[in-house]
């Protein structure tokens, strides 16, 4: 037996889940959002410049304000981890670690978690040095020597954050080309206190209580070792959806099939923004992607029929 029941469940309160929120409270829907944080990834971006509306807002910021806004029409959350998702009559079961939650749909906006980089040293110096979230440990690391993994975005932005709070960055890439846009790799490449690695696979994370050292080894066979007080890992992310099968089908990326109209292969339940299959990942897609996931929530719960083409209840 459930202990409540909501016309929507939500999980995750990144951009995707909290817009959803916003448009299923708006049209009276009793909505509840799980998730473990408020903003998702968005909150750990220090400085975003392409949300339209913001010439430039930290991420934790816009993730408080689409929160206040969520909440002002009545959206509850729950802080807590869902484990399990299943269907039971009409509607569906949601389970977090303590509590099963009954409800009539469910929008799925968890968004995506951060890839490990698998070497020696990286899973027994996770904080202790090793970290996925420049923003949030970065202020840690003032005057200080770290090293960034990756070519894209992520560590990019990261990279050019660090450059400002410590004594020298290394970003160390695995090829000699990045995949992020232009602009930041302008930025990075202008620091003085950034030194690019190409070409460079990480072999390990060295230290004992503490991140010490990383090593490295080239393409053409260098190895090398560099002393560095931490190691921020931004190489991507992956899609953890396992807990969803067999009900919901993924694609071979673990990503969430979805309709145009976020609709997953089981009627009652959507996925909305970096969870699901959609090839853009970014906040203001996500956001997107989240008031659609309510409107077909909407539209599911009244049936098709009861709508206008402007999603408002015919009058009768
Ligand atoms: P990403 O674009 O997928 O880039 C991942 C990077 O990590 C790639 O350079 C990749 O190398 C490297 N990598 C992957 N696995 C690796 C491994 N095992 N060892 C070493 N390197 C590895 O991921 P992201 O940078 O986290 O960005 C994710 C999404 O968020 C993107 O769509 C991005 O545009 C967006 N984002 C946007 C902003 C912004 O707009 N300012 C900021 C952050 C993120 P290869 O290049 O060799 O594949």
């Amino acid at each position: 037996m459930a202990d409540t029941k909501y016309d929507v469940v939500i999980v995750g309160a990144g951009p995707a889940g909290l817009t959803a929120a916003i448009y299923t409270t708006r049209r009276s829907m009793k909505t509840l959002v799980i998730s473990k944080d408020v903003g998702g990834q968005m909150a750990l971006t220090d400085d975003i410049e392409n949300y339209p509306g913001f010439e430039s807002i930290g991420g934790m910021e816009l993730g408080q304000k689409m929160q206040e806004q969520a909440a002002k029409t009545k959206t509850e959350f729950l802080f807590s981890e869902v484990t399990d998702l299943q269907k039971d009559g009409d509607g569906f079961v949601v389970k977090t670690v303590d509590k099963k939650i009954s409800a009539r749909a469910v929008i799925l906006a968890f968004g995506l978690t951060p890839r490990n980089l698998d070497v020696p040293g990286e899973a027994e110096l996770t904080g202790k040095g090793v970290t996925y979230c420049a923003t949030c440990d970065g202020p840690l690391y003032k005057d200080k020597n770290v090293a960034v993994v990756g070519g894209g975005n992520s560590a990019l932005d990261a990279a050019e954050y660090m450059s400002r709070i410590c004594k020298q960055v290394y970003l160390i890439h695995r090829r000699d080309t990045f995949r992020g846009e232009q602009v930041l790799v302008d930025q990075v490449k202008a620091a003085k206190n950034i030194e690019i690695i190409y070409n460079a696979n990480t072999t390990a994370i060295k230290g004992k209580d503490r991140v010490e050292g990383l090593s490295y080894e080239t393409l053409d066979g260098k190895k090398e070792d560099i002393e560095v007080d931490g190691v921020f890992i931004e190489i991507g992310h992956v899609a953890k959806t396992d807990w969803l099968q067999p009900l919901i089908e993924v694609t071979d990326r673990h990503e969430i099939k979805i309709t145009k109209d976020c609709q997953t292969n089981v009627p009652g339940v959507f996925a909305a923004g970096d969870i699901s299959d959609i090839t853009y990942k970014q906040a203001v897609i996500s956001a997107g992607e989240g008031s659609k996931a309510g409107l077909q929530a909407y539209r599911y719960l009244q049936g098709s029929e009861g709508l206008g083409p402007d999603w408002t209840p015919k009058k009768k």
